[in-house]
């Protein structure tokens, strides 16, 4: 089996990667997957796919589906 690049974080059971281009390289590939797949159905718009990544509180980069308002939102709050 293949090494995978992605690691489990502490903070939840989701895909967590160590630096932010990893994590963003898997965004991207996700985004692709998602499309394709949305394509073929012909609901583009109404399928939901990760969009955002982000770091938490131990240092890993993840996913998120959030939109770019509440992820601010959230961002705002850790800021503060
Ligand atoms: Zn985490």
């Amino acid at each position: 089996m293949k090494t995978v690049e992605f690691h489990t974080c502490e903070c939840s059971d989701k895909r967590a990667f160590a630096d932010e281009r990893a994590a963003d390289k898997a965004l991207g590939r996700a985004q692709a997957k998602r499309d394709r797949t949305a394509e073929r159905r012909g609901q583009r718009r109404a399928i939901e796919r990760e969009n955002r990544i982000y770091q938490c509180d131990f240092g890993m980069w993840h996913l998120t589906k959030q939109s770019r308002r509440s992820f601010e939102g959230r961002t705002a709050l850790y800021a503060a």
